[in-house]
């Protein structure tokens, strides 16, 4: 029987890219799938605070095997924003005004190196588990490509000449800071 395990998000970005990460070892179910329509408020300062949350929410009130993310952009010249404020950067979850709102910052420097980074929270028999991914990279001077989601647009990927947002979903998967976070639980769940 295939192992069915509660993704704490219901964007759908976000699903397509891990269930097609699983393949076919492991059905992802989403938030709504349990009948959670919850904006679980992230009100952690850190990534690692935010994953948990998510996760420790799913656990405590569907009580069943899950796992959550948490993202964040960290620039470099801007001391690592938006970091974990990433979602609401310019103050509500707009990725256009959120895109702008960092290219009006960096406009201007230099320096437009970034990473993004995930934070993958497991809770798995009740145990809590944490599994980080990171891609550098460096921020355009303006938007390129209409794939993903966020700020796909405006990232480089260390080693490309493309932005996310102009990759197909199975070559962001390899390189991505959710790809290694999500590869990292997959080879956990696999050696137990
Ligand atoms: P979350 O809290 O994990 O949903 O991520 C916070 C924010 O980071 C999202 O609202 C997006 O703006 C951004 N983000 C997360 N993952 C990605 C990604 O893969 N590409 C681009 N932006 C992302």
């Amino acid at each position: 029987m295939k192992h069915q395990l509660v993704f704490a998000t219901n964007n759908l970005h976000k699903l397509e890219e891990v269930q097609s990460k699983v393949g076919d070892s492991f059905t992802i179910i989403s938030l709504a799938e349990i009948g959670c329509q919850e904006d679980i408020a992230e009100t952690g300062l850190t990534l690692e605070e935010n994953a948990s949350i998510k996760s420790q929410f799913v656990f405590q009130n569907y009580h069943t095997d899950c796992f959550a993310d948490d993202t964040g952009l960290e620039i470099e010249a801007l001391n690592n924003e938006p970091g974990v404020f990433s979602a609401r950067y310019a103050g509500s979850r707009d990725f256009e005004k959120n895109i702008d709102l960092v290219l009006e910052k960096l406009s201007g420097l230099e320096n437009r190196n970034a990473r993004f980074r995930t934070v993958v929270s497991l809770i798995l028999d009740g145990k809590e588990h944490h599994f980080e991914g990171i891609v550098n990279g460096k921020i355009r001077n303006e938007r390129s490509g209409i794939e993903g989601f966020g700020y796909d647009p405006i990232f480089e990927p260390i080693g490309y000449h493309i932005t996310f947002a102009e990759m197909d979903l199975s070559e962001k998967n390899k390189i991505s800071h959710r790809g290694l976070a999500v590869a990292k639980l997959i080879e956990f769940l696999k050696s137990i």
